[in-house]
């Protein structure tokens, strides 16, 4: 019998969710569609009714609505439950269970160009929800943390919960400073960029052995990430932390390992980086 999966959101259009998740069911054999459903905002809850009465085995849900599906679902994973955000929607014997794939898929593709050791400084531009995700993943490798955020408040809120969470994190103003030449890992996790904005402040005085990360990838390379490039520094774009979201909650619905090959293949073709 076809299985039934999708992404809800609102602008949903552009997402490339579909095109990697069929990328996977045909390198499997599997008898799968993922379609892309636009939800607009009055219509959350009856559009769950709608995909549990049709007998979706589940869905993805992206911006603006991982926190507000939360009091329409019967159960949430520790993930979800710590990061007060769900991603990935599961039906199970008739019931929602609500799971959170971003922040070990962004580990995990951080794994392809780093190892994660006790000790290091991971710098985490940004407090919204993306860097909670991450800040979360983060916390079992005891790095260090930093994070900076255009409203600092925001930026205090998050390291508290970090540190109330077993991590160790301190914040720093927005701004070039000492972090930049200690740092072992930057991560970018706000939207300055999607537009191909220059970033506020450049991060010359980064070392070279630094790996910087730009959550990003539509622009491919933000003015951000280029920077960090011609200063010599590993970079990384945002697709490989969307590819393993993707892949986790591929194994969250199915089981067994996500075929990583063909997702990531379905995946470029979309991006048109094939
Ligand atoms: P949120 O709205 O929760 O957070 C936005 C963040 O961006 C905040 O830190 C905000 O700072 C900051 N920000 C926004 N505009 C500016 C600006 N002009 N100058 C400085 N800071 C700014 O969004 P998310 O955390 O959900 O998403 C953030 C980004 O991450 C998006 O670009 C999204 O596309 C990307 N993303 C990528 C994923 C992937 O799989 N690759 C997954 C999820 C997100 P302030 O608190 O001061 O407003």
């Amino acid at each position: 019998m076809e299985k039934h999966f999708a992404v809800i959101g609102n602008p949903i259009a552009h997402s490339l969710s579909p095109a990697m998740h069929r990328g996977g069911y045909q390198a499997f054999g599997i008898e799968a569609d993922y379609l892309r459903l636009k939800v607009e905002p009055n219509d959350l809850l009856q559009a769950i009714q709608g995909l549990k009465a049709l007998g979706f085995s589940g869905w993805n849900v992206t911006i603006p609505y991982k926190e507000q599906i939360i009091p329409f679902l019967d159960e949430l994973t520790p993930e979800a439950l710590e990061a007060g955000a769900v991603n990935t929607v599961k039906v199970e014997a008739g019931r929602l269970i609500g799971h959170n794939t971003d922040g070990n898929g962004f580990v995990r593709s951080l794994q392809e160009i780093s190892t994660l050791e006790k000790g290091m400084q991971v710098v985490i531009l940004g407090a919204g929800g993306a860097a909670k995700g991450i800040a979360m993943a983060l916390i079992p490798y005891n790095v260090k943390i930093v994070i900076l955020n255009r409203t600092n408040e925001r930026a205090k809120r998050l390291a508290d919960w970090v540190n109330q969470h077993d991590g160790e994190a301190a914040t720093a103003p927005w701004e070039a400073g000492n972090w930049l030449n200690s740092a072992d890992v930057v991560i970018q996790t706000t939207s300055v960029g999607l537009k191909q904005e220059q970033y506020p402040f450049s991060l010359k005085g980064i070392s070279t052995q630094a790996v910087v990360i730009d959550i990003i990838f539509n622009p491919w390379e933000t003015p951000f990430l280029r920077e960090a490039r011609e200063l010599g520094c590993r970079t990384l774009n945002g697709a490989g932390m969307l590819l393993y979201q993707g892949a986790l909650a591929w194994e969250f619905w199915l089981g067994g390992q996500a075929p990583i090959e063909a997702m990531k293949k379905g995946l470029l073709e979309a991006i048109g980086k094939n």
